[in-house]
């Protein structure tokens, strides 16, 4: 199909939801992807963080053929192979007793099911949220996200959520109390603008939710496995979450989240919670190889060492229309003194594709297996665009 003929098919049949950039992509291998013209591009978006391994890993496409032919579906009302390995794998990954988990099919939902499991576990119903953060697009989840443009057409038919300031352990203080279900927070606000929680919040946080009686939730749908430098974006911070939400990577591009608590909470209530893809053997095969490969290829410490090495590289090239350059590991924020869009769609036509965070930052959020090399094409892009 050519690229008119795409173009006018999505355009006249979809939703009208999305703003979309005029190139149809249709190939991707490793870190680059192949529009419909032929034409490559480096991928510095991962597909929103989701190919933390590159486009079509051989480990993950190899274990979505055997299992495809296998069994691709089976509720969870009956156990499965696949399904329980993955179990297996996760509490490996997790640190600390971070061992139970519910399935579902995107991050969204995995938010949803965390507050669920903070609800459940606390018998309370209040919910502390930062201000700048993105937690998703159904209602419950965006009760949460700070967003006003997502948030607004919706507000009445919302749970009740205060937003506190970002990083302000005073204000977390005074907002967490003994009402308070869940406190949800990202490791790194990704959306907001690529910032950092620092380390010092986040164990404020857990010291006073240890106090109350409230969940700490971590939102890691973005900066989990490996992106971050550690294996979850809250390892940094030398503490542990009752709550973690997983999305985006965990199964190599296939469509799957994950709910994380703590063993010590228990299980929740039969039939409080479920999904009928939740937990499907495809998924879980692919997420299999996909987890064991970003293990056993060390990713996280890739990240960590070319992520540090390219944020270096570019505050080392000063550029006039950049305002500072933040993030950790392979997520990485350049705030420009002027609007992204442009830059985006210069950055595009030079061959790299990049995200926006906000309305003035670029977000870089390559395939945690990016090269060096590859990197330095990257910012090579980037000095030609804003120099
Ligand atoms: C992408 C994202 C979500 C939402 O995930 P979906 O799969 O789009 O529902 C939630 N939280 C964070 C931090 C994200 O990056």
């Amino acid at each position: 199909m050519d690229t008119t003929t795409i173009f006018e098919l999505e355009d006249g049949h979809g939703s009208g939801a999305y703003a979309k950039r005029p190139i149809a992509l249709v190939k991707g291998r490793g870190v680059y992807v192949w529009d419909a013209d032929g034409k490559r591009y480096l991928d510095a978006t991962s597909g929103q963080g989701v190919a933390a391994l590159g486009h079509c890993h051989p480990a993950v496409l190899a274990a979505i053929n055997a299992q495809a032919s296998q069994l691709i579906t089976s509720q969870e009302a009956f156990y499965n192979d696949r399904r329980a390995e993955l179990y297996t794998l996760l509490a490996k990954l997790t640190p600390g007793d971070l061992d139970q988990f519910f399935f579902c099919n995107s991050g969204a939902e995995a938010i949803e099911g965390a507050l669920k499991v903070a609800m459940l576990l606390t018998g309370r119903a209040g919910i502390v949220a930062a201000k700048r953060s993105f937690h998703g697009r159904t209602t419950g989840a965006l009760s949460m996200t700070w967003t006003q443009k997502y948030r607004k057409p919706f507000m009445g038919w919302l749970p009740r959520v205060s937003h506190v300031p970002f990083n302000d352990i005073d204000a977390a203080r005074a907002a967490i109390t003994d009402e308070t279900a869940a406190v949800v927070v990202e490791p790194v606000q990704g959306e907001g603008g690529v910032h950092p929680a620092s380390r010092a919040y986040l164990q404020a946080l857990r010291q006073h939710c240890d106090e109350v009686g409230a969940m700490l939730v971590l939102d890691e749908i973005q900066t989990g496995f490996g992106r971050t430098g550690d294996m979850f974006g809250f390892e940094a911070a030398r503490i542990l979450p009752d709550i973690m939400a997983l999305g985006k990577a965990i199964a190599g591009g296939l469509p799957m989240g994950a709910v994380c608590w703590r063993s010590a909470h228990g299980q929740i209530p039969r039939a409080s919670h479920g999904s009928t893809f939740g937990g499907n053997p495809l998924g879980c095969a692919a997420a299999i190889a996909a987890l064991s490969a970003i293990r056993d290829l060390r990713l996280s410490e890739h990240a960590g060492e070319v992520g540090g090495w390219m944020t270096d590289e570019l505050r080392d090239l000063n550029l006039r229309g950049v305002r500072e350059v933040r993030g950790r590991g392979l997520m990485i924020g350049i705030e420009l003194r002027g609007r992204v869009s442009p830059v985006l769609k210069q950055l595009q036509e030079r061959g790299i594709l990049t995200l926006p965070a906000g309305l003035n930052t670029l977000r870089l959020l390559p395939p945690l297996v990016i090269t060096r090399d590859e990197l330095a094409t990257a910012r090579d892009a980037i000095a030609e665009t804003l120099g």
